[in-house]
């Protein structure tokens, strides 16, 4: 510890004055406990004290200076002796000189004191801060000691030389060296032969340039196991700036190393079917076609995609559904050739890829043997019974159809969709005239699109008739789509493409809230029968039902709101639901169809006859009224079989106790037999065309 001088004890409180000023202008400050007397050149005369000044007033300091002062005190006096000194002078103050003897200033018994005390906090300040910090390092060492120990990265520092000088126990578990082995040795400990020299020598070039390398390396457990790790090597400067340690900090990526075989696993395949997925098959097909190009071969993609898979998955849950899947994939890995690969697309979307295939001879054999393991009843786990499928199938050939990847499953795409159109087709292979259809049909979706959004499809209404007294009871509202050109599009040919493009439930809604519109408005006018008793009918897609989402009102709950808002009772709606489509129809339909039935709501199926209804159904839901298909009717008159079939319906309907219709009736020839065989109601052009209601209201 530094001794503490007397320069540094000097006390501010000592005031200078000339030796002949007259100290009553100073006494009255009274607060100077000392007056430092100068003489006229400036030079050290003595001190007076504040009580001398205070006992004499009026007097010249010069007087009270009666003796020649002492110099002052040389500066280095130790304290001790200059407090010693004050006490032989019987003094509280003593003059201090600096080096050159000149006068500096003057110090108390208080100022020394103070000094003392001053530096003595002080350094009591600087050890603890001293402490403070040896703390926090020994701290930090603990810490990094306790890392160092127990972390799972191995660590390996060795000397400028390369001779390790320490290592961690996860170095020891790792590698299966102990310390006691591994210190002293270099890494070459490790070698596995896996590197080569130039790989060690640009890792090294590194560490000399960079003070630091990263990256794999192959090591060599003690059991010989070779294995991979991530290496850190960072070189440790001392302050002579030269390299004393290098420290290496590694993990075993084996396991990192298994992870990413996983993902890019994962990444390629679908985890649901092990089969590559889209990205992998568009890689194969890519190569695949670079290899038909440079051997002048012929290669094809085939689309299979799973008829009625979203009502299985539908009806009888996801688990079911995948099982399904897992199977056809089985199914579809057995049916194709060694060379051939199946991936999965998405959803119930398979696609095969066959090189080697130039013509539709040698894709059929393939394509025959996926039909014959898919096209059957597959035992289900999940739900303990088994289930039937069928695969529709798009072919499209390279190089005949398409010469690139995406348009070559744009043309599969296309010939399956020709394929799903014509349900017991099977296959298709892609066609130009096929083709053409695909973009027209894309064209009209859009132009369909628009027509809905700027409310251009309109309705006609159908009267339908009672076949005893020829009285309309009812009517059916048919939608009608006329493009700006004037021409009409028919409903046979939108209504499936709003289905398939999703528009179905804008356009459905849309033509209910239209119909109850109109009929609102037919309610309002003076008509010649009695309005009240017609009931009035809608056709329903299935597809414009789908559970509804959550906090929404449900597609029902929809339905009667429109109505009520136009005050039509649900009791005089008639919805009409295809007979293929109740038999084919998600639980949510019948869910829908049974809570407008509590409301009053009555169901029609249409087209009956022409699917193979299920009599169950039927009898769960709130149906009323078959309406035997057009096609049953046509014949009538010439066909035995058919009106045998419609006997049988009659008859049926009438056991059952629902009401029977009979559609597209256009001569009086087939009313008299329909009202003979007992069908209680029909329609047809015979009775009326469909037209607006404004025309029709004219003749009711
Ligand atoms: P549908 O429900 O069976 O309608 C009866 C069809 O037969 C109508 O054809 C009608 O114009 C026609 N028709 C009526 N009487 C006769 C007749 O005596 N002779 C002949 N040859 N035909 C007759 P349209 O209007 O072309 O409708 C075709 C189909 O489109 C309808 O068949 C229905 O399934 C569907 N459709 C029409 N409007 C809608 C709609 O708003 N929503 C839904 N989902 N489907 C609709
Ligand atoms: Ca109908
Ligand atoms: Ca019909």
């Amino acid at each position: 510890m530094n001794e503490l001088g007397l320069l540094e004890c000097i006390d501010s409180r000592a005031r200078r004055v000339d030796a002949f000023d007259c100290f009553d202008i100073v006494a009255r400050t009274g607060e100077h406990a000392v007056f430092v007397v100068m003489g006229e050149e400036g030079e050290y005369r003595g001190l007076v004290t504040g009580r001398a000044a205070a006992l004499f007033p009026k007097r010249i300091f010069a007087d009270l200076l009666v003796q020649r002062a002492d110099p002052p005190t040389p500066h280095d006096l130790p304290l001790g002796d200059a407090l010693r000194e004050m006490d032989r002078r019987g003094v509280d103050y003593l003059a201090v000189g600096d080096e050159d003897g000149a006068f500096a200033g003057v110090v108390s018994r208080l100022s020394i004191a103070d000094a003392l005390m001053h530096r003595e906090q002080q350094q009591r300040r600087d050890l603890e801060a001293l402490l403070e910090d040896y703390r926090h390092e020994l701290e930090q060492k603990r810490i990094a000691a306790a890392v160092f120990d127990s972390t799972s990265e191995g660590i390996m520092v060795t000397d400028a030389r390369q001779r390790i000088v320490q290592v961690n126990p996860a170095f020891e578990r790792t590698t299966g060296w102990s310390r006691e082995e591994a210190v002293g040795e270099t890494p070459a400990l490790l070698h596995s032969g896996v590197q080569d020299p130039a790989f060690y020598a640009a890792m090294w070039q590194s560490l000399q340039q960079t003070d630091a390398w990263e990256g794999e390396i192959w090591n060599r457990r003690k059991d010989g196991e070779v294995y991979p790790e991530w290496l850190h090597i960072n070189a440790i400067r001392g302050e002579d700036d030269e390299i004393h340690y290098f420290v290496g900090v590694f993990s075993d990526t084996t396991r990192h190393l298994e992870m990413r075989e996983r993902l890019r696993y994962l990444a390629y395949h679908d985890a649901l079917t092990g089969l590559p997925n889209r990205q992998l098959f568009m890689d194969r097909l890519e190569q695949g076609l670079r290899d038909a190009r440079r051997d002048g071969k012929g290669l094809a993609v085939v689309f299979v995609d799973l008829d009625g898979f979203k009502e299985i998955n539908d009806t009888r849950g996801h688990a079911a559904g995948d099982e399904l899947l897992r199977n056809v994939a089985d199914a579809l890995r057995s049916a194709v050739r060694e060379v051939d690969s199946v991936a999965r697309f998405g959803g119930d979307e398979f696609t095969l890829l066959l090189p080697d295939c130039d013509d539709t001879d040698s894709v059929s054999g393939v394509v025959q043997r996926v039909l014959e393991g898919v096209n059957r009843e597959f035992a289900l786990a999940a739900t303990g019974d088994a289930v039937r499928t069928s695969a529709s199938i798009g072919i499209a050939l390279f190089p005949h159809d398409a010469d690139s990847a995406e348009s070559l499953l744009m043309a599969a795409d296309n010939a399956l969709y020709e394929a799903k159109a014509d349900p017991h087709s099977g296959y298709r292979f892609f066609s130009a005239s096929g083709y053409d259809r695909f973009v027209e049909r894309v064209r009209l979706t859009s132009e369909l699109r628009l027509a809905i959004a700027e409310g251009r499809i309109t309705l006609d209404w159908q009267p339908q008739v009672e076949l005893g007294s020829g009285r309309v009871v009812g009517l059916e509202a048919l939608a009608r789509w006329q493009r700006p050109d004037g021409s009409f599009v028919r409903p046979d040919v939108f209504i499936p493409l709003a289905e398939r493009s999703g528009l179905i439930e804008e356009l459905g809604i849309g033509v209910f809230e239209q119909a109850m519109r109109e009929v609102a408005l037919l309610s309002s006018e003076p008509l010649a029968c009695d309005c009240d008793s017609l009931s009035f009918a809608v056709n329903v897609s299935p597809l414009q039902v789908r559970p509804a989402l959550e906090g929404q009102p449900d597609f029902a709950a929809v339905l009667s709101g429109i109505a009520r808002s136009h005050h039509v009772a649900v009791d005089r709606i008639e919805f009409e639901l295809t007979e293929s489509a109740l038999s084919q129809s998600p639980e949510e339909l019948y869910r829908v169809l049974l809570q407008l039935g509590t409301e009053g709501g009555r169901v029609a199926v249409d087209d009956f006859g022409t699917g193979c209804s299920n009599l169950a159904t039927i009898k769960r839901l709130p149906i009323h009224k078959l309406k035997l298909d057009r096609s049953l009717v046509q014949d009538l008159a010439e066909d035995a079989a058919d009106r045998e079939i419609a006997t049988a319906v009659v008859s049926m309907a009438r056991a059952m106790d629902l009401a029977v219709l009979a559609e597209g009736v256009e001569t009086r020839e087939q009313a008299d037999i329909l009202r003979e065989l007992g069908c209680d109601y029909a329609q047809g052009y015979l009775f009326g065309r469909p037209q607006p209601m404004s025309v029709l209201q004219q003749t009711l």
